[in-house]
Formats: C-alpha cells, sequence, structure tokens
C-alpha cells in the first residue's frame, strides 16, 4: 500500500566491511532493512559479495550496546551518559596529574568513520597532550605502508581498482582477494579468463585463484623477499630492466644493485624452496609484460620482516617501470572498510592527518595554531608498545574504540594479561565484544548504518555514508561520544556534523585540500590526493613521486629470517587467514544467522601427506599446542596445503589463532608475525 511505501526509506551507504568499498543503497523500513541495491557504485557497479548483501544482522542483534556499562564486581551495570562522562572526566585528569599524559592511550578504528578517526587522534593529542594514538592498520598493513612508503612516497593502491584490468599481468602474493577481496577478484578473474591477462600467484596455501593462475608457486614461510630480489637481480643481469624509467625517476640505482649481488638464483632456490627455473619464468613474465599490477596483503606483511618484504615488492616495480601507469604498481590491498582512512586521518603515533610528522616543528606549529594549544613533540607509542606499557606500569589507561583487541592481537593470552592489569580500560563498540569482558567502562557506540561520515577504500576513494536509521537506545556516533570526552576535558569542540571535521582537515591536511561533502554527495567520491580545486587523483602518481626532487627511490633490503622457524618441539608451520563468509574473528558476521549456520565453528587445514602420517582423516579433533596457547579444533584434510604447513581461518572466538600467535614483531613498524608461527600438533581420542 501507499502507506507502506511511505514508510520504506532508501539511503546511500559503503559496506561496512572490507576494503574494496562496495557502495548501494539500503531499503529500511524502521530498523528492518528490507534489501541492499547496488546500483552505481564507483568500484562495485551493481555487484556485492555475501557480506554486503546479507551481513547485516549485528544492527539488530541482542547484544547491542544501548547504554554505557560501569564494571560492578564480576559483572556490568548500566548507567547514564552523564555518569559516565563524571567518571571519565575524573579518572582521566587524576591520572593525567599524577603520571602525565602519556600515561594515557588511544586506539582508533579502521571500522569507524575518517572523522571519528580525526577526533581520536585530535582528543589525544590536542586535549590529553599525548601521542599515544594508533589504530589495528598496526595489526595488518603498517609494513605495506611502511614499504611503499620508503620506495614511493604514499602508501596507497597505486592505481584505481578498475585499471588493475588494464594489466598485461597481475601477480598476486600472500593474499586471497576471492574471499576477502571478492568483488575486486571478479575482476581480475573476468580479465584473466576473458581478455587473456597473466595471472601469476605466489602463497603458501593453493586457494582459489591459484587454482586458476597460469604460475602457482609456493616460497618456504617467509622467504617472498628473496625470491622478490632474485627476480630483481636477474632482470637488471639479463638487461630486462625499464632502465629509461629507472634514470628518469628513480635514485640510487647503483646502491640498490650493488644489494642484490647475494640474491642468485641458485640461493633463491635453495631459501625459498622454489626451482630457479620457475623465477626465471617469472622474471621473463614481468619484464615482457604490458604492465603489471602486484596485489599483496597479510601473507607479506604479517612476518618479522614484512616492511622490507613490501619494499623488495616495490623496487621489483620500480626496476621494470611499473608506476605512473594504469594498469600497473602496487596494490596493498587493505581489509577493513576503512582501514586506509583510519591511518589517513592521522590516529598513528608518529604522523597527523595525511602523514604529516608530528616532529615536524611546522607542521606542529600549523595545528597548535589552529586549534589553540601546545602540542607534543616527540613520537606516541604504537598499539603494540602500549600493550608493552600497561605492563611495564607506565600507561594507567586505554581507551579502545571499535577494536576487539583480545582477539585480533596476536598472543592473546600475554594481551588479557595486560588489559586485566591495565587501570582505566575504556571499551567503546556497538556489541558486547571479548575485549568488553576486560572493561572498566563500556561505551556504546552506533554502526555504520545509524550514523554520517566517510570511509575511505583501498583505491583510496573517499565515499560518504548517510544515517538509515536512527541509533538503537542512548547509543551515539563515535564521533559524538569523542567530542563529548574532550568537552569533559577542557576541548571546547563544536562540531554538529561531520562535514565540520571534514572541513577542518582538508584546511590542514595537503592531502585532502579539496575534500568536502559537496563534492562527496550521493555516489559522488574522491580518490585522494585531492587538490585544493577538487581534482583527484584515481593514478596515485602522474607527475613523479611524492618526494623533493620527484624522483622514488630504491631502498635496499636484507632477507630476515622467521621469528619462529619449525623446531623439534613445535614441528609444523601454522598460517592463518579469513573467510569469505566471515570477517576477521567475526564480531559482526556471526550476528547475522544464516551466516553462522554455513561456518558454525572453526577447522585446521592439513595436508594429505601429514594426515596419512599421523592416521587422521577430516573430521577428527586434534589440539595445536604453540609456546603461547593452546586450540582445539576439528581437522578437514585438503591439498589446499602442503607438507607440515597448517592453515586456520580466524573466524573463532572459542578457538581463536591468537591464542597460539607470539608477540614477535616486523622490525620497522611492530606488526605481529602472525604469520610466522610454529606449533605441534596432537590427535584428540575419538568423540
Ligand atoms: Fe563489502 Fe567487500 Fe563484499 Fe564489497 S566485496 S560487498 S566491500 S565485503
Amino acid at each position: 500500500s501507499e502507506m507502506r511505501n511511505e514508510r520504506t526509506k532508501r539511503t546511500k551507504t559503503v559496506c561496512t566491511y572490507c576494503a574494496v568499498g562496495c557502495s548501494f543503497e539500503v531499503w529500511t523500513k524502521e530498523r528492518h532493512i528490507l534489501k541492499i541495491e547496488p546500483t552505481h557504485g564507483p568500484a562495485n557497479g551493481i555487484s556485492t559479495c555475501i557480506k554486503g548483501k546479507f551481513a547485516w544482522g549485528h544492527i539488530n542483534a541482542d547484544d547491542r550496546l544501548t547504554k554505557p556499562l560501569l564494571r560492578d564486581g564480576d559483572g556490568f551495570r548500566e548507567i547514564e551518559w552523564d555518569e559516565a562522562l563524571d567518571i571519565i572526566e575524573h579518572t582521566f585528569k587524576r591520572i593525567k596529574n599524577e603520571h602525565g599524559p602519556d600515561a594515557l592511550a588511544f586506539i582508533a578504528s579502521s571500522k569507524c568513520t575518517n572523522e571519528e578517526s580525526f577526533v581520536m587522534q585530535k582528543l589525544a593529542r590536542a586535549v590529553i597532550g599525548t601521542n599515544n594514538v594508533d589504530n589495528c592498520a598496526r595489526y595488518c598493513q603498517n609494513p605495506a605502508t611502511m614499504g611503499l612508503q620508503r620506495t614511493v612516497g604514499y602508501g596507497g593502491d597505486s592505481g584505481s581498482i578498475a585499471d588493475i584490468e588494464k594489466a598485461g599481468l597481475v601477480l598476486i602474493v600472500g593474499a586471497n582477494p576471492a574471499e576477502n577481496h571478492p568483488v575486486l577478484c571478479t575482476r581480475i578473474k573476468r580479465s584473466h579468463k576473458h581478455r587473456g591477462q597473466r595471472l601469476i600467484v605466489a602463497d603458501l596455501r593453493k586457494h582459489e585463484m591459484a587454482e586458476r593462475a597460469d604460475i602457482f608457486f609456493r616460497p618456504n614461510p617467509s622467504t617472498d623477499a628473496v625470491w622478490m630480489c632474485a627476480v630483481s637481480k636477474y632482470i637488471i643481469d639479463s638487461g630486462l630492466a625499464k632502465m629509461d624509467f629507472v634514470n628518469k625517476w628513480v635514485n640510487h640505482f647503483d646502491e640498490f644493485k650493488k644489494s642484490l649481488e647475494p640474491f642468485t638464483m641458485e640461493y633463491a632456490e635453495k631459501i625459498t624452496g622454489v626451482p630457479a627455473a620457475t623465477l626465471i619464468t617469472v622474471a621473463h613474465e614481468i619484464a615482457a609484460a604490458d604492465g603489471t599490477c602486484i596485489l599483496f596483503a597479510m601473507g607479506v606483511t604479517q612476518h618479522c620482516g614484512g616492511s622490507d618484504t613490501a619494499t623488495a615488492l616495490s623496487n621489483l616495480l620500480l626496476v621494470t617501470g611499473n608506476y605512473m601507469r594504469p594498469g600497473a604498481g602496487a596494490y596493498p590491498l587493505r581489509g577493513h572498510n576503512n582501514v586506509q582512512g583510519a591511518s589517513d586521518f592521522g590516529s598513528m603515533p608518529n604522523v597527523f592527518s595525511g602523514y604529516q610528522k608530528v616532529d615536524d616543528p611546522d607542521i606542529r606549529a600549523k595545528f597548535e595554531a589552529d586549534w589553540g594549544v601546545t602540542l607534543p613533540t616527540t613520537t606516541g607509542l604504537d598499539n603494540h608498545e602500549m600493550i608493552r606499557a600497561i605492563q611495564a606500569g607506565s600507561v594507567k589507561s586505554l581507551y579502545i574504540k571499535g577494536e576487539d583487541t583480545i582477539t585480533s592481537d596476536a598472543n592473546a593470552g600475554d594481551v588479557g594479561d595486560a588489559l586485566s592489569v591495565c587501570e582505566f580500560l575504556i571499551v567503546q563498540d556497538i556489541n558486547f565484544s571479548e575485549t568488553c569482558r576486560y572493561a572498566d567502562l563500556v561505551l556504546p557506540a552506533v554502526p555504520s548504518l545509524e550514523k554520517e561520515g566517510t570511509f575511505t577504500s583501498t583505491e583510496r576513494r573517499i565515499q560518504r555514508i548517510y544515517k538509515a536509521i536512527e541509533p538503537l537506545g542512548d547509543a551515539k556516533a563515535d564521533w559524538e561520544i569523542i567530542q563529548l570526552v574532550a568537552n569533559r576535558m577542557g576541548g571546547n569542540w563544536n562540531y554538529k556534523h561531520p562535514s565540520e571535521i571534514m572541513d577542518e582537515v582538508a584546511r590542514l591536511t595537503p592531502l585532502f585540500a579539496g575534500v568536502s561533502y559537496t563534492r562527496l554527495e550521493g555516489f559522488d567520491s574522491l580518490q585522494w590526493p585531492v587538490h585544493a580545486d577538487g581534482t583527484d587523483s584515481p593514478l596515485l602518481f602522474t607527475e613523479g613521486f611524492p618526494f623533493p626532487d620527484g624522483k622514488a627511490k630504491f631502498h635496499p633490503v636484507e632477507y630476515i629470517p622467521p621469528s619462529e622457524a619449525s623446531s623439534k618441539e613445535f614441528d609444523l608451520h601454522l598460517n592463518n587467514g579469513r573467510l569469505l563468509e566471515h570477517f576477521e574473528q567475526g564480531s559482526m558476521t556471526y550476528r547475522t544467522p544464516g551466516i553462522k549456520e554455513i561456518t558454525p565453528n572453526t577447522w585446521v587445514e592439513v595436508s594429505s601427506e601429514l594426515a596419512a602420517e599421523r592416521g587422521i582423516s577430516t573430521g577428527r579433533h586434534v589440539q595445536l599446542t604453540s609456546p603461547y596457547g593452546i586450540v582445539r579444533v576439528q581437522v578437514i584434510v585438503t591439498d589446499r596445503v602442503q607438507g607440515k604447513q597448517l592453515y586456520m581461518p580466524l573466524n573463532s572466538v572459542e578457538e581463536p589463532v591468537n591464542r597460539l600467535t607470539s608477540s614477535f614483531t616486523d622490525r620497522a613498524t611492530h606488526t605481529p608475525a602472525y604469520k610466522e608461527t610454529a606449533v605441534r600438533m596432537s590427535v584428540l581420542p575419538e568423540q
């Protein structure tokens, strides 16, 4: 009827799951989602995957937080916002007076909006007076950003998602886009199948794209940098390097060439286990291709040499002239919907928005003048260091927004110990997460459909989300909560809408100079850098690289062996990753009933060789033991994994893989080496 139609509302939004950045209209009637309708999303056209289409159960989940919760013995009791803010004000002031501003620390969320990342770092820096602010890119993408910043200046996809179709060759390293970036991956499947695009996959695990690839090779764990350096060396030595490009656009070639001397094909074969003949074929494929895109993710970054591998990857692209043109370059496939934006907008311990350094006096002076405060001068603590500092007693308060630290961070037992001793832990989230169990105060925030703001996808595309549904109960948008806290602490903020936060960002940040909500109306979007006149940058590098002389830099790397090689006691290598149906540990996707039924439990993938050796078959339960913890899971015997390598999906709260992972980290960024876990497996009695 007409009445019914009148109450149906259509609102433009952006998917809250992965960083492909699919946008669509959501049809709602009051709190009910009737339909997700992709019409003309710049990244996705008329497509979505299962998560974007169906995984919205978290909106109306039973455990949505609707009121602030205060710890009361072993449980919690509901309180009003005023009381919650009184407690925060009182405790923050006391800790700051007794121990100084650096006794407080803040973790922003890569699920929240850009504006919320910006106000979180502003709260830490301008109101509290500390640079102790970070976001969960520390758990995943910082090594990718580091590798690219070292070599080409900007840490972001070199071109648009659509540009990948223009590449002659797509090389996927340590990424599983068929499950983790489904809508982006459809383009690669199409151009590979129908337009003769070459596809090479390097991975431990034979996932769907490995099965489709023209060449698939499996380097030993944590050895990608070695084959990348060997291929670069072979290309230079064989006269296949694009020296016109190198001479015009890249510094430090001689130093780079010298650094490659150890990386002969014989050495690479020995370390990586990949036949030299395969690597030589790969070198010729890259050299001959009309544009190579390298897509990579956690299989590259989550190692103690993660930043160096990302650097080696970028060196390889530079020496083959694969930047500054569509259909070429580096594509660090970001995970969360806004992992790119959370860092871009300044929730990092060393930079303000747009990667402007906190220890640069001119930059600081600009922010001080605009904000009317004196800012801290030294780099703050990252997530990893915050946990250590809590254990050491120097950080007393941690404010976590939209991040399930206890399931996401590595070595869960150790992190749990730290959160238990934290004097004042605030957790702000939409559902009662595992981390909430450790909190002193829980603050109810709202999911994407209940607020306004912007997200930045993996292709640096900034897109608006609009409010489709009113906040549930007393829950509030994260930016509003942060403003309330800031004002209790004397911040004197007065943002009436996130657009005003964006105007401030644009004023203070050259990378976003021309960004405004009017330029982002509806399905309009902008890819950074956005110049003051509003022109944006689908292609990241057009007139050189963002260094003073406009040239990129070769950055030599060494091979860093894994932190935890298999030993006699822990004889198996455990890898991990996401599933198509779930997002990370499932804190949102498990709240959609249909999706929960498809994958109720987690499992471990075991190779047929190992299964035969241990006399086990699919369905058997095993116990995996690492130096840090134990999980019990069911076995799936599969040729997706080989030899003594195991694979576990991340989708479990009951038996989380992070009970097994260590506290070792990437040397340059402190990203945990999740992919370097040694375990032993014992078979449990039949049930
Ligand atoms: Fe959402 Fe990513 Fe799926 Fe698109 S591909 S619908 S952004 S989860």
